[in-house]
């Protein structure tokens, strides 16, 4: 999941985006047999009709799920979850589980986060409904294109694409999976301008990717690394509303209270952080940890796919006048780092080591 913009004021800019926005997106894929299929499935439990196999087995063999790569545990969690919300003699345990402590430690944590999901749908499941035959989804994925246009000055529309949309039910989330987003419908329902922001973030990883030099990148842990940071970091001044408001909303969605808790901490410890990557770097340069431990290390390092700590960075280059520098390098990592370090000590932040910024450079270059 996923605002500060730089404004395409020509009028020409703005004809060409139309032009292009009407040509490009309605190739795209908005699929929604899957959140058919689970209100199908509803149906017939919230009026005591029997559900058959064959019923959960075409719900998760949907291409929404299959793309997620559900595993039996999720699709176990799914019709758990679904069970104890639709059916009506189910409601005394499914009250008790939504009372119950909750964190990311327990080991139904996912039916408890589906649940809280599911009944949140079931409380406006007419409307849900509703909104799912109504809604004017091309439109959608236009705003967000004008929304990602906006952000980023000099867009090259020939390499621009709008990402497939899968809706499902799952946990309140969304997730980019090559060239499609896959989108909890109730994540949508509740706050279907979120999901453009949501989408206009999305494109911006599709498109970042088209200039980046994969091969290079992924074959080092670091550079993933930090690919990863710059990348969450710029995507989310997209459609983010500052770390604090990133993190209720956490809890707003139905996450236990820890994952808003760990979310701060990450942001708070931002400079520790980076002096951790910084001093494991040097100790495996010095021979003291094998390669293996310290990727092990690194990433073990990453919390939330590096979004706390990548947002954290790209709000400190925007106040210090260094979005437009930023963005003009937005698939190089290194020069990301760059830019933080010429800022770093002025906000007493961990500036990295000379021998640290030495390295990535040799790495990003010898590949
Ligand atoms: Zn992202």
């Amino acid at each position: 999941m996923n605002t500060n913009c730089f404004k395409t004021t020509a009028v020409a800019a703005v004809t060409l985006l139309c032009i292009f926005t009407s040509i490009s997106i309605s190739a795209q894929t908005v699929d929604f047999k899957s959140i058919d299929t689970f209100f199908k499935i509803a149906d017939k439990l919230s009026q005591n009709k029997n559900v058959k196999k064959s019923d959960w087995k075409k719900l998760y063999k949907t291409a929404a799920y299959q793309k997620l790569k559900i595993n039996q545990s999720d699709c176990k969690d799914i019709r758990e979850a679904m069970e104890l919300t639709f059916l009506s003699k189910n409601k005394a345990l499914c009250d008790s589980l939504l009372t119950a402590p909750y964190s990311t430690n327990d080991d139904d944590y996912y039916l408890k986060l589906l649940l809280r999901n599911c009944v949140n749908l079931a409380k406006n499941y007419d409307d849900v409904k509703n909104v799912r035959q109504s809604y004017d989804f091309e439109e959608l994925k236009a705003q967000a294109i004008r929304q990602f246009h906006d952000f980023m000055p000099g867009v090259n529309d020939s390499v621009l694409s709008v990402p497939n949309i899968y809706f499902y039910f799952f946990d309140p989330d969304c997730y980019a999976i090559g060239n499609s987003i896959m989108l909890d419908f109730n994540f949508f329902y509740r706050n279907p301008q979120r999901i453009t922001g949501t989408l206009a973030h999305e494109i911006f990883h599709a498109y970042r990717h088209h200039f980046l030099d994969t091969k290079n990148i992924y074959s080092n842990a670091l550079l993933d690394v930090l690919d990863r940071i710059q990348d969450e970091g710029i995507a989310d001044l997209i459609n983010k509303k500052g770390s604090e408001y990133s993190a209720k909303l956490l809890t707003e969605l139905g996450f236990p209270i820890d994952l808003e808790k760990r979310y701060l901490e990450s942001v708070a410890n931002c400079s520790d952080w980076i002096s951790r990557l910084d001093s494991l770097t040097l100790a495996h340069l010095d021979g003291a940890v094998s390669y293996d431990t310290y990727k092990k290390q690194i990433y073990n390092l990453i919390s939330s796919n590096a979004h706390p700590v990548g947002y954290h960075i790209s709000q400190l280059l925007v106040k210090n006048g260094l979005k437009a520098k930023m963005l003009d390098s937005f698939y190089n990592p290194i020069e990301f780092v760059k830019l933080y370090n010429s800022i770093a000590e002025s906000e007493e932040m961990h500036v990295f080591s000379d021998r640290f910024m030495s390295y990535i450079e040799e790495l990003y270059s010898k590949n």
